[in-house]
């Protein structure tokens, strides 16, 4: 008998329909043979709703609080589900965070997992029961409710396959699998069949919202493979899992974008030692993590000094910047918030050369701007316009001959 862990994500449970249609598919798992935990998301729309509210109420709204607020959707659906599962005729319990408990630290809106106790979750099972476990939301060790981050489901249910030893975790999305760039935005995606740990890292990371960052993070560290798959048919999924020789062929394996970060500007800071430590300090002191980083040559000594936050960041980042721009004598800070960050990463890139000066061509050759560039050994990333986001991914998409066309022409 295997343990699985089975995570749905919004638009998979977006309405009752969808939700009996989940209890379809967990039961099904059940009948195999199958000790079953499933994690679910809020309803799709519904964690945006919730954070628009908190932010009606308050320009800052305070992390407490506004975990409060915004863990209330999963509560919804896993209620919803256990009831399902019970008019279904099956056993069936809903759990909250705190209740199994997932144990957290206090950095409210992005907290993260420190501990699960699997103890009530494994007395469950051994009564037959399917446990239904709220995604996205933890307790600290002072009992406050705590949320994972946005797309944090993932990692709810990474983390407990982990504690719980689960042979396998099920990620139900409303895509395929892992392409090799967003599907939605490039008709030309590939499914992937497999994808390593380090390669689905920096593509999550870099903005391939399907998988949490956190979660590959945890999959990696407790070796457990990670299933992506449709919740809406039964094709085959991918499987994020360790690296094989096959995977590090291919020098590039996707492409990603993000529209979630702006870039800040200092102008004409006074080029001395410490000058860096001293404008990013007040940042990290009120726990806003920066990005990118480009720092100019130097003129007549003084520099410019370019980097990226969070979208969500942006208007704390700026106050707190130009408050010390102003005590170090730089000349002026500029926002901008219209910028998108597209990358392409491949394990393979490590021994194939060019890549990067190929990656600038193609840009070039449509006319997009490159306005930042940060590089890492399985990745290659380039600040542009947010307009042109689209068109860089899908030509470099193409020029990385990474379309289902190329590939059939290959066999
Ligand atoms: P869920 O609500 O199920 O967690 P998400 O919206 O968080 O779903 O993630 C799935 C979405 O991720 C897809 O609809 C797709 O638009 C987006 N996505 C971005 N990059 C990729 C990629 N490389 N492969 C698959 N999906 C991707
Ligand atoms: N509902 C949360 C969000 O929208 C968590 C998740 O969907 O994974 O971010
Ligand atoms: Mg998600």
């Amino acid at each position: 008998m295997a343990l699985v862990v089975q995570k749905y994500g919004g638009t998979s449970v977006a309405n009752i329909e969808r939700i009996r249609h989940v209890a379809g598919r967990a039961v099904n798992s059940y009948n195999a043979g199958n000790s079953l935990v499933v994690v679910l998301s809020a309803m799709s729309g519904e964690t945006n709703k919730l954070v628009g509210l908190a932010h009606d109420a308050s320009e800052f709204p305070i992390g407490r609080e506004y975990d409060v607020i915004i863990s209330t959707g999963e509560q919804v659906t896993v209620g919803l589900l256990a009831l399902a599962l019970k008019e279904m005729g099956y056993k069936a319990k809903s759990l909250l965070g705190h209740q199994v408990p997932i144990v957290t630290d206090s950095q409210f809106g992005s907290a993260r997992i420190e501990g699960i106790d699997g103890a009530r979750i494994m007395a469950e099972i051994e009564k037959g029961t399917i446990v239904v476990v709220a995604g996205f939301q933890g307790v600290d060790t002072d009992g406050n409710i705590t949320t994972l981050g946005r797309g944090g489901s993932d990692t709810t249910a990474v983390a407990l396959a982990a504690a719980l030893k689960a042979d396998l975790c099920e990620i139900y999305t409303d895509v395929e699998g892992v392409y090799t760039t967003d599907p939605n935005i490039c008709q030309d995606a590939r499914k992937l069949n497999r994808v390593s740990y380090d390669e689905m890292l920096e593509m999550a990371s870099l903005g391939a919202k399907v998988l949490q960052t956190r979660s590959v993070e945890f999959a990696k560290k407790y070796n457990i493979p990670v299933m992506v798959r449709s919740s809406f048919n039964d094709a085959p999924g991918t499987l994020v899992c360790k690296e094989d020789r096959e995977m590090e062929k291919v020098a590039v394996s996707g492409v990603t974008y993000n529209k979630d970060e702006a870039k800040i500007s200092v102008l004409r800071v006074p080029d001395r030692p410490g000058i860096a430590a001293r404008l990013f300090r007040p940042l990290t002191e009120a726990g806003i993590n920066v990005d990118m980083i480009v720092q100019n040559i130097s003129h007549d000594a003084h520099t410019d000094l370019t980097f990226t936050v969070t979208k969500t960041d942006f208007k704390r980042a700026f106050k707190i910047i130009k408050e010390t721009a102003g005590e170090i004598g730089a000349m002026d800070v500029i926002g901008d918030t219209n910028i998108a960050k597209v990358s392409i990463v491949g394990a393979g890139m490590r021994s194939h050369a060019g890549i990067a000066s190929k990656m600038f061509e193609v840009l070039s050759k449509e006319g997009i701007n490159i306005q930042m560039i940060s590089t890492s050994e399985i990745k290659i990333s380039c600040v542009v316009d947010i307009k042109y986001t689209e068109l860089a991914v899908r030509v470099l998409h193409d020029a990385f001959g990474l379309g289902r066309e190329e590939i059939l022409e290959e066999r």
